[in-house]
């Protein structure tokens, strides 16, 4: 099962990826979090990234594209993957779907999760990602059991640097003009499933499920 999740920042892509990736027992490749890794752990790739990603732009092509094919090639992707955050652009979808077009294979289920603008800065001031384990949660929407202290692994709970207001912002209009582009290459594709991203987290997982079958 091949597995990509579109959607703007903050539409709820990581937090359906990952209980997809449980409920199907598929790898959850997030390329924000290989990002984020690779800055705790001070590596040129996370020194080069992090340029871009503090002023919310996109990394560039060249240092995504690489990482994710050869990551999709690792033996734990054998019965398929979901891709959280890749790819964000045309040349990175086209990427993708030349390397799998080379073993016969493509991407199966494209996931639009939609939410509105207005929502979005909302959700992103308000989002509290664990600093150890990555898991996902909201103050308002999705709140840890105990304040800012993570339910899966009891690590603290932080505001990432990137979703304060402002850089939010860009993002969205980095969003608008290089990744909701991919929205027509997958229903193009035959691929493209379109989710009401405004419902309630469980209410959107169930539709999610309806449609992986
Ligand atoms: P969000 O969860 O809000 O959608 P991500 O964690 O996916 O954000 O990504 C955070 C940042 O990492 C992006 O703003 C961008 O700078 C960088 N990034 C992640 N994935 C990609 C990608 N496929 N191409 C380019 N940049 C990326
Ligand atoms: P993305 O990976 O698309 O950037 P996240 O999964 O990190 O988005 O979700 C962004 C924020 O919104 C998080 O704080 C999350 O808890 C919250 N969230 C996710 N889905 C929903 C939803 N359906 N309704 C309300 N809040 C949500
Ligand atoms: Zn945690």
């Amino acid at each position: 099962m091949k597995i990509i999740m579109l959607g703007a920042p903050g539409a709820g892509k990581g937090t359906q990826a990952k209980q997809i990736a449980q409920a199907y027992d598929i790898p959850h490749i997030s390329t924000g979090d290989i990002f984020r890794a690779n800055i705790k752990e001070g590596t040129e790739l996370g020194k080069k990234a992090q340029e871009y990603m503090d002023k919310g732009l996109l990394v560039p092509d060249e240092l995504v594209c690489d990482l994710v094919v050869d990551r999709i090639h690792k033996d734990d992707c054998e019965k398929g993957y979901i891709l959280d955050g890749f790819p964000r652009t045309i040349p990175q979808a086209n990427a993708l779907d030349e390397a799998l077009a080379k073993d016969g294979e493509k991407i199966e289920f494209a996931i639009d999760i939609e939410v509105p603008d207005e929502n979005i800065i909302n959700r992103m001031s308000g989002r509290r990602s664990c600093k150890d384990c990555g898991a996902i949660f909201h103050v308002q929407y999705n709140p840890p059991k105990k304040e800012n202290c993570c339910d899966v692994c009891g690590g603290e709970l932080i505001l990432r640097d990137d979703d304060k207001a402002e850089t939010v912002k860009k993002r969205l209009d980095v969003y608008h003009e290089q990744t909701a582009p991919l929205i027509a290459h997958y229903k193009e594709a035959g691929s493209l499933h379109e989710i009401d991203g405004t419902q309630d987290i469980k209410v959107v997982f169930e539709e999610i499920k309806s449609i992986l079958g």
